[in-house]
């Protein structure tokens, strides 16, 4: 079958043929119904320097799938071929406390054999291909009716990675609240829709460009703003005058995070999800009082179910851009540029 991998760091994904996989014991195989490209993959493929992760080359990228079971391995149970399933793509121990929670995006015990991998795509098989191997029957969630794979294939990372840090500031996010989303591509433009669809706040999007402040409009944003010297002023205003209680950060750069920290309210939250690689000087009047700011990572299987059930009922739709399996290395190319909407996802 065809794949895309990644053969070298610091370099384009090649499309290669490989061996079909099939099932050992306790494993799944699915056929990829979609295979959604995420900006993580850019920065996996343009800027870790070799060395930094302890993966081995190559793999097949794609950390965001859904399909149907197409082979069951021996003392797999509970699921038939043919049945549509999103995969959790955060490939733990399984045994470690955070797995037990179904946290394994925080496995305890990851980077020591023999998890040295972070899960499909992420230095092992993942789904740009026709099928995905993968290694435990507890990584897949049926479908709940409503949902193709196509949708919650960009559910599973781009839509489970914001409700993991939406959720976690669902207290402060009370009717009257203000929430930020800066930037609004795969993640942010899911994240609106998350905010409008579990929380009372109001919605303030943040973005240059100008056909993704469209898109946040149309999704449900009741605001979009151009970064600009004075958006941190202009997000104040809007938010009462007090600040937003929850900011989240899906660029993460040095301009962004120190946005989010001018725009943020006292006691609010300040979530950075994006890779840019942005750092902050945290200072005692740098930011506003109890101002907390964290990092997220993914989120839970748990979580996953949540989020494929607001997919069905269609309080989240993702927004998406279909390519074929051998258009994925130009699709890539174009989420680069800037010219994707929404979530690009490959279809084999
Ligand atoms: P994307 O390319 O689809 O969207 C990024 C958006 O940010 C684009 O709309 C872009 O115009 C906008 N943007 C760029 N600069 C901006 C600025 N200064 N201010 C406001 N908006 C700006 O990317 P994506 O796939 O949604 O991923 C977003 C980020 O989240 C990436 O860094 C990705 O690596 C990261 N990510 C993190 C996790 C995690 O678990 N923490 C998971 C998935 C993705
Ligand atoms: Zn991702
Ligand atoms: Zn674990």
């Amino acid at each position: 079958m065809r794949a895309l991998r990644l053969t070298a760091w610091k370099s384009d994904p090649e499309m290669m043929e490989v061996p079909e996989p099939h099932p050992g014991p306790g494993e799944v195989v699915v056929r990829i119904g979609g295979a959604g490209a995420c900006h993580s993959d850019l920065h996996l493929l343009h800027e870790f320097e070799p060395g930094l992760l302890p993966w081995e080359l190559p793999f097949t990228l794609g950390h965001e799938n859904a399909g149907w079971v197409a082979e069951l391995g021996e003392g797999v149970h509970g699921f038939e071929i043919g049945q549509p399933v999103a995969v959790y793509g955060a490939w733990g121990c399984g045994a470690c406390p955070r797995c037990l929670q179904g946290l394994e995006n925080y496995c305890e015990n990851q980077g020591e054999a023999p998890v040295i991998a972070g899960g499909s795509g992420l230095g092992l098989d993942g789904g740009m291909a026709e099928y995905l191997l993968v290694p435990a029957a507890r990584h897949l969630v049926p479908l709940p009716d409503g949902l193709t794979p196509v949708h919650a294939a960009s559910l599973t990372d781009a839509g489970l990675t914001p409700y993991h840090a939406i959720r976690r500031s669902w207290p402060k996010l009370m009717p009257g609240s203000s929430a930020v989303v800066i930037g609004v591509g795969g993640l942010g433009h899911l994240a609106i829709q998350i905010l409008k669809a579990t929380t009372a706040a109001q919605v303030i999007a943040i973005d240059p460009r100008a056909e993704a402040r469209q898109l946040a409009l149309r999704v449900g944003a009741d605001h979009a703003l151009d970064p600009g010297p004075t958006t941190g002023l202009e997000v104040r205003d809007l938010a009462s005058g007090r600040g937003a209680d929850a900011v989240f950060d899906f660029v993460g750069s040095d301009a962004t995070i120190a946005l989010g920290a001018m725009s943020a309210r006292q006691m609010g939250d300040l979530t950075i999800v994006g890779l840019a690689g942005g750092t902050f000087p945290l200072s005692f009047f740098g930011v506003p009082y109890e101002v907390s700011i964290q990092t997220t990572y993914w989120g839970s299987r748990p979580e996953l179910v949540e989020v494929l059930d607001l997919g069905a009922r269609g309080l989240v739709r993702p927004t998406i851009t279909e390519v074929p399996l051998d258009e994925a290395a130009d699709g890539y190319r174009r989420l680069a540029a800037g010219q994707i909407e929404g979530r690009l996802v490959v279809v084999p």
